[in-house]
């Protein structure tokens, strides 16, 4: 059985834990669809601000490009490279050479100015070493629109360990045919600034990919070596643009990003932030929240083992105090219960009871003793004879029966003495009834102090008493009898204001072993008794005795 105390208490830990897990865990969703929301903006804004940066970067190289095509001396280079002006040379390549490093002098926004011829030849380069190996010149596509310009994707130099952004624009002749390509070649870092502006507001990082997944560029370190992102996750970055997706960046730290796509180029912006720190006032937040739930389950709990006190302890104290009552004491006041509240109010109740209860009781005692006292006079009235006040003839067979059981069981006799009043008709025909009833009473009271405690005096009938005498053979009998007629002798009758001489005949006899009921025993006192009446009265007479 769970007690109230352990009840209120679960009560209260669940009306403590369930609407605050239900309010956390609605909250955290909430929270977490607003912190996903609110990145997925800022990264898209953020990679739109990287891609737009990306393009206007190329299309300003490319208008640079454009104004230093028109150039003579490249013009003049070529056409001797394609000996269309044979008699007349102008410009050696050496003099181009010279021409092109002095513009890479003048302009530091490129690594190397390169003119190649249309076979995609190096005619001259800005640089002694170019970074347009043959590799690169292969992907360079003969161009053969005056129109038209050339971007070489995005390349990692292992050999410079730079990424360059080759563009190339055809140089035209003064006829306006193709003569050969100028092709300036960038370092992709050079972007890096631009790109740092809104970053440094942010939190979030660039990172530039090629179509494979290598590492191009990232806005907050410096790539010494190729790093490639996983082909899967760099596909569903790819193939979801402007989704936010969580991975692994290239130092293994767990990252919140979305990829963007320029037409430009064919690289993936990715922006993005590191996890930890987008979820981290997240963290503290539900750290916070833990500590408030933590802290409100104890105090919650707390009340509720006061609560649970203040209950269950005056009711320990009523199923004492009602269990004493069981056990039969009323004497059980209810005085420490000093609560104002309905546990109050049943204790001032059960008191009330209790007072009740003890007044019942003593009222049901006093009846008791009066019936138990009443039921003694009844007792007495059903033995005695109302007026001599010895027992009567019922009451004598009674004791008769035991004493015979008595002297058959220990083999001892008892005697009895039945006394009869000489000539009392003649008493009561002269003195009156009433002066017979006052001898007759007389009579009695000399009888009863005339025996022993352990023996028995009863009126028989009219002027007839027996007395049993227990323990006592026939012999001893008869000097009580002897006694008792002498102590009889004379009477004081208040109705006629004068003693009265009262003679008895006493019929004795021992009981028999061979008795078996009182009539028995008396038929034998009646019969010495008769003897003695007849022998001239005022005597005792004793008949038969075997023991
Ligand atoms: P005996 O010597 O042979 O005994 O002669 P007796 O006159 O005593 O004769 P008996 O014993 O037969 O008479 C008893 C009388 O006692 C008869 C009756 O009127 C009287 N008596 C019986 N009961 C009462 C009683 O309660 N009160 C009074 N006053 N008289 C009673
Ligand atoms: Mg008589």
């Amino acid at each position: 059985m769970k007690s109230i105390k352990s009840k209120i208490f679960i009560f209260a830990l669940l009306a403590t834990l369930i609407p605050s897990l239900i309010l956390g865990l609605l909250s955290f969703h909430q929270n977490e669809s607003s912190i996903r929301e609110n990145l997925t903006r800022e990264l898209r804004t953020l990679a739109n601000h990287a891609g737009s940066e990306l393009v206007s970067w190329i299309n300003q190289s490319i208008h640079e490009a454009n104004s230093l095509t028109t150039s003579k001396i490249m013009i003049g280079a070529l056409s001797d490279a394609a000996n269309l002006q044979s008699e007349k040379k102008t410009q050696s390549p050496d003099t181009l050479a010279s021409y092109l490093r002095l513009l890479h002098a003048k302009l530091d926004t490129f690594l190397e100015l390169t003119v190649i011829d249309t076979q995609q030849e190096i005619i001259a380069s800005s640089s002694d070493q170019s970074f347009l190996n043959k590799s690169l010149l292969n992907n360079l596509i003969a161009l053969d629109s005056p129109q038209q310009s050339f971007i070489l994707p995005p390349f990692r130099n292992e050999q410079f360990g730079t990424v360059t952004v080759s563009i190339a624009l055809p140089i035209l002749s003064y006829e306006n045919y193709i003569l050969g390509q100028l092709v300036l070649t960038y370092d992709l870092q050079s972007i890096k600034p631009k790109l740092e502006d809104p970053i440094k507001s942010s939190r979030g990082g660039i990172l530039i990919l090629d179509t494979d997944g290598r590492l191009l560029l990232d806005s907050h370190r410096t790539i010494d070596h190729t790093v490639q992102l996983s082909p899967s996750i760099y596909q569903s970055l790819v193939n979801n643009p402007g989704e936010l997706f969580n991975f692994q960046d290239f130092s293994n730290k767990q990252i919140i990003g979305l990829a963007q796509t320029v037409r430009i180029l064919p690289v993936t912006i990715i922006a993005g932030r590191e996890y930890e720190e987008v979820y981290a006032a997240r963290i503290a937040q539900r750290n916070f929240f833990l500590i408030l739930v933590c802290a409100s389950i104890f105090i919650v709990a707390a009340i509720a083992i006061y609560l649970g006190r203040s209950i269950v302890t005056p009711l320990q104290r009523l199923i004492n105090a009602t269990d004493q009552i069981v056990k039969g004491s009323l004497d059980i006041p209810l005085t420490t219960i000093t609560q104002k509240d309905e546990l109050g109010k049943l204790a001032q109740m059960f008191n009330h009871m209790t007072e009740k209860l003890r007044q019942s009781q003593a009222e049901i005692l006093t009846a008791n003793e009066e019936l138990k006292l009443k039921n003694q006079l009844l007792e007495k009235l059903c033995v005695t004879d109302s007026l001599t006040g010895l027992y009567n003839r019922s009451k004598l067979n009674h004791i008769i029966n035991d004493e015979l059981s008595r002297s058959h069981r220990n083999k001892r006799p008892f005697a009895i003495l039945m006394i009869d009043i000489d000539y009392f008709k003649e008493l009561n025909d002269t003195l009156g009834h009433i002066a017979g009833d006052e001898i007759l009473a007389a009579v009695s009271r000399i009888l009863t102090q005339s025996i022993r405690s352990i023996d028995f005096a009863a009126r028989y009938g009219g002027d007839e008493f027996i007395i049993v005498l227990t323990e006592t053979t026939a012999k001893e009998a008869t000097f009580t009898a002897e006694r008792i007629r002498a102590q009889v002798s004379e009477v004081f009758c208040s109705v006629i204001n004068q003693s009265i001489s009262v003679t008895l005949s006493i019929g004795i006899a021992q009981s028999e072993l061979k008795d078996t009921s009182p009539t028995d025993l008396i038929t034998r006192a009646d019969n010495a008794l008769y003897q003695a009446k007849k022998g001239g009265r005022n005597q005792a007479r004793v008949v038969g005795s075997d023991i």
